[in-house]
């Protein structure tokens, strides 16, 4: 009945960095949810990479849940692995293991408008009713494999850097590396020196941010346990605080101050640190800096300059058995060759087949693009949020922020459930198409649509992110505008 309130039932997709921060805010609501997660481990982007190098650039103390700082980093930047032990830890400490259903992958989900209710069909062939379905499933998780001819007839083991193949020969042995976004930079940086020869096929060189990186002490450990204070004063530095203002400012002020501080900055690096003439100009970047991703590197430019490596820049014509034919005829042989090609960001919860009301596919909703009101909520989907979903923020700073704040503004649209308020919630569609229109104009004007190929770009060319400030995407996920909504009872 309208207006009485009402327990919900929840279904959390994915037991990655969303999901977990999803199952701790019910939990603390005392509502009931169920997370299913596909893999054996929670985890999502740090269980599944673990290539050499694997570090986020994203200073650890900052890289947390604001709610849960921790004491133990190894380092202002932090490996993966000690990434993946701090979500296990939280989830452990907050006592979200025993809602994880592990081993069960969406295959689909459906809504009935009558009752109101999601079923999910589950690989296993089980299915579960909730009334709320959160989509936490990640955006970068189904990698993409160059289209390269002959890869399948490479006799060396060759795979994509989220699968990484611990047999494969790397230490003294004669690398190929394809790629050359975050990931592709970070295992250059691990293996210098430690192989035979590393061969890294860049298509396009990077702009490189310096930035420093130190080890923590036992004793500064134990003074961040003792004061957290102290883990503040890291989070909240100043300094790092206006290097991200600067850098969300300059993604949509592309001519202004900030961006130009940016790219002087990276330029400066390459010029202080390249040594050789030539490679320096295989290094330089042809287009606008944090076009593509920024990196954010203390050790690239020094690795990259180690005898052991080779930067390629010439066109890859074909793989073959031994290694890489160049287009100029040059051959590369090679015992291992590693992809770090990035990921298809255009999928979402996808493969999974998602129905909404009425019958109306996610596929088709999405046929152009992924989008979502205010990357969260879609006409035709009632009751189904989406963490980290299309046209979210993007660039060089924490998700976990992101997803923190899109809790807050679901939180709300959920007490309009909650309260029994509405049965429904779903943005109204033109709302929803006016918000969209807004976007697209204001992300072609972004420093992502200034001219350079990305995983930002959406199918149209078009980026796939927020397109405003940073505090614009705050002071929006503050409140949600109800009349944007559709409250059906
Ligand atoms: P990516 O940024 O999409 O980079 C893919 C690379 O593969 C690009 O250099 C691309 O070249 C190259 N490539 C693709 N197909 C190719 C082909 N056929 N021939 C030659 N080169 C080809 O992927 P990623 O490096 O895995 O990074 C994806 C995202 O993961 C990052 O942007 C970031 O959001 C996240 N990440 C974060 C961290 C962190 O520290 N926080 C670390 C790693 C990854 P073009 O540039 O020429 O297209």
């Amino acid at each position: 009945m309208a207006n009485e309130p009402r327990k919900l039932r929840y279904a959390i997709i994915g037991a990655g960095m969303a999901g977990i921060l999803a199952g701790i805010k019910l939990k603390e609501r005392g509502e009931a949810f169920t997370i299913y997660e596909k893999a054996a481990k929670l985890g999502g982007t740090w269980r599944e990479n673990r290539y050499p190098g694997l570090t986020c650039d994203v200073p650890a103390h900052a890289y947390t849940y604001s709610f849960e700082p921790w004491a133990e980093w190894d380092a202002y930047y932090s490996t993966g692995a000690q990434i993946q032990t701090y979500f296990e830890h939280v989830a452990d400490k907050y006592e979200i293991m025993p809602s994880i259903r592990f081993g069960h992958e969406v295959t689909a989900a459906v809504f009935d408008d009558d009752t109101a209710v999601w079923t999910l069909t589950f690989g296993n062939g089980e299915t579960a009713e909730a009334d709320v379905v959160i989509a936490a499933s990640g955006v970068l998780h189904h990698p993409r494999l160059p289209d390269i001819a002959g890869l399948d007839t490479f006799k060396g083991p060759a795979f994509h850097t989220a699968r990484w193949d611990d047999t494969a020969p790397i230490a003294g042995a004669r690398v190929g590396l394809i790629g050359c976004g975050s990931t592709g930079i970070q295992i250059v940086t691990a293996l210098a020196g430690k192989v035979d020869k590393l061969v890294h096929f860049q298509r396009s060189p990077q702009w490189v941010m310096p930035v420093p990186q130190f080890p923590y002490t036992d004793d500064e450990r134990a003074a961040f346990r003792q004061d957290p204070a102290l883990i503040d004063a890291i989070r909240y530095n100043e300094e790092y605080i206006g290097a991200i203002k600067r850098f969300t400012d300059g993604i949509t002020d592309i001519d202004g101050p900030q961006m130009k501080m940016i790219e002087d900055a990276c330029l400066q690096n390459l010029e202080n640190s390249i040594r050789d003439p030539e490679l320096k100009e295989k290094l330089r970047p042809n287009y606008r800096a944090a076009c593509k991703r920024l990196i954010y590197s203390w050790n690239y430019y020094e690795q990259v300059q180690d005898p052991t490596v080779y930067v390629e820049t010439g066109g890859i014509e074909r793989i073959e058995p031994a290694g890489v034919r160049m287009k100029d005829g040059t051959f590369h042989e090679l015992d291992t060759l590693v992809l770090a090609t990035g990921f298809r960001a255009d999928r979402f919860i996808r493969p999974a087949v998602v129905t909404g009301a009425g019958g109306v596919s996610l596929d088709d909703f999405w046929a152009v693009r992924p989008r979502a009101h205010y990357a969260m909520t879609m006409p035709g989907f009632p009751n189904l949020f989406m963490l980290n979903g299309p046209t979210g923020p993007v660039g060089n700073f924490s998700l976990i922020d992101i997803a923190e704040r899109q809790w807050e503004y679901i939180d709300q649209l959920l007490d309009q459930l909650r309260s029994g308020a509405a049965r429904k919630v779903e943005p109204r569609a033109e709302a929803f198409e006016d918000y969209e229109t807004r976007r697209i104009a204001a992300a072609k004007t972004t420093i992502f649509g200034s001219g350079c190929n990305s995983w930002y770009l959406d199918g149209e060319g078009v980026p796939a992110s927020w397109p405003w400030s940073y505090d614009a995407f705050a002071e929006a996920m503050t409140k949600p505008v109800l009349s944007e909504f559709e409250l059906a009872a």
